[in-house]
C-alpha cells in the first residue's frame, strides 16, 4: 500500500526510510537482560514457529535463545534448567508466545523520533500493515497535531469561558422568551444554515442561534434569534454572523427576523452599543452565584476594560467597581 506523498506542513522532519508498516520482536535477554529486537516485517510470525525453529541470539552476549538451549539461571534447580525437561520446555514456549502471540505483542518503530516502541505506543490506523497502527508514535503524533492544529490552551479556554460567563450574565436580564412554536413557523420548520427539516419534539436536534452573539452583549431577543440544527449551532458558536452565514443567507435572515442586516454583514465583531451598561452592572452585581464576589468583580472589571465600557457606566457604578 503506498502512501500519498502529502506535503509536510509541520516542520516536523520524517525519518526517511522507515517501512511503515512493519513489524518488531523484541525481547529481554534472559542472560544479561538486554533488550534486543528482531524487524520482522509484514508478515507476523507464528508463534509454534517461533518456538519450534527460533534461535534469537542476544546482541550484547550472544546468549541463544532456543528451545535447544539450557535456562542460564543459577539459582534454579539444574533439572529444571535442562532443556530436555518439561518445565525448561514450557518455559521456551511462553518465552516465544508472549514476544508474538498476537498484533499488540509487537513493537513498531515510529519514522518521527525513530523510537521502537510497544504495540500500545501507536494510535490505531484501520487498514495499516498487519499492525493497523499508525506510522508515528502517540507522542510524535501529539507534537505533530499541536503543530497543525493549533489548540487553545487550558488557560485561554479558561478566560474564553470566564468573559462568555460574564457576558450572559450581563445581559441575562435583556432576553426575551422565544417562542418556539413562534421559531419553527418563522423558519418553516427548516435548519436555517443546511435546510434541514426539524421536528419541535425532538429537542437534542436544533438549536436557537443567538445570531449576534451575548459574548459582545447581544441579548436573545425574537430578532436576535435563528432555527439551527444542532450540529449547525454547534459550528456557528459565538461566530459574527458573517462569519458564519453567506451574504445571501444575512439578507433571508434580516428578512425573517426583521434584524439590522448592516450590523449583521458588518465583517469584524462590534461591542452592543444599545447595552445599558449600568444596569447590566448592577444586575450582575445581584447575582448569587457560587464563585466569590470579589473574584467576580475582577473578572468583570477585566471584560469592561477590555471592551471599552469603563466610559459608559455611570461615575457612581466607575467607583463602586474601582476604577
Ligand atoms: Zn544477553
Ligand atoms: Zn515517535
Amino acid at each position: 500500500m503506498a502512501r500519498r506523498q502529502t506535503k509536510n506542513r509541520t516542520g516536523i522532519p520524517r525519518i526517511e526510510g522507515i517501512p511503515v508498516h512493519d513489524a518488531w520482536v523484541t525481547f529481554a535477554c534472559v542472560k544479561c537482560n538486554t533488550r534486543n529486537f528482531i524487524h520482522i516485517g509484514r508478515e507476523l510470525i507464528a508463534t509454534d514457529d517461533a518456538f519450534e525453529t527460533g534461535e534469537w541470539v542476544c546482541e550484547a552476549c550472544g546468549f541463544i535463545h532456543s528451545r535447544e538451549t539450557d535456562l542460564p539461571f543459577d539459582s534454579w534447580p539444574r533439572d529444571i534448567c535442562d532443556s530436555k525437561r518439561v518445565a525448561a520446555g514450557r518455559f521456551w514456549r511462553a518465552f516465544f508466545r508472549s514476544a508474538t502471540e498476537g498484533p499488540e505483542s509487537y513493537w513498531k518503530q515510529c519514522n518521527t523520533c525513530g523510537r521502537i516502541l510497544p504495540f500500545n505506543d501507536f494510535s490505531r490506523h484501520q487498514g495499516w500493515g498487519p499492525l493497523e497502527r499508525q506510522m508515528e508514535c502517540r507522542a510524535c503524533k501529539a507534537a505533530i497535531n499541536a503543530k497543525l492544529n493549533p489548540k487553545r490552551t487550558r488557560q485561554q479556554l479558561h478566560e474564553a469561558s470566564v468573559r462568555r460567563r460574564i457576558a450572559d450574565l450581563l445581559v441575562e436580564g435583556e432576553n426575551e422568551r422565544i417562542d418556539e412554536s413562534d421559531l419553527f413557523q418563522r423558519f418553516d420548520s427548516k435548519c436555517f444554515k443546511t435546510g434541514r427539516t426539524l421536528k419541535r419534539t425532538q429537542r437534542s436536534t436544533w438549536a436557537i442561534d443567538h445570531i449576534l452573539p451575548s459574548k459582545y452583549l447581544y441579548p436573545l431577543t425574537v430578532a436576535n434569534a435563528a432555527l439551527l440544527s444542532r450540529e449547525a449551532n454547534e459550528n456557528k458558536r459565538d461566530r459574527w454572523p458573517s462569519e458564519f452565514y453567506t451574504n445571501s443567507e444575512l439578507q433571508r435572515l434580516a428578512n425573517i427576523t426583521g434584524a439590522n442586516l448592516s450590523l449583521l454583514s458588518r465583517p469584524k465583531p462590534i461591542i452592543n452599543s444599545k447595552i445599558d451598561v449600568d444596569a447590566c452592572v448592577e444586575r450582575f452585581l445581584k447575582v448569587r452565584e457560587q464563585s466569590n464576589l470579589h473574584k467576580r468583580i475582577v473578572q468583570l472589571k477585566q471584560l469592561l476594560g477590555n471592551y471599552r465600557l469603563v466610559n459608559r457606566l455611570s461615575t457612581e457604578n466607575r467607583k463602586l467597581l474601582g476604577f
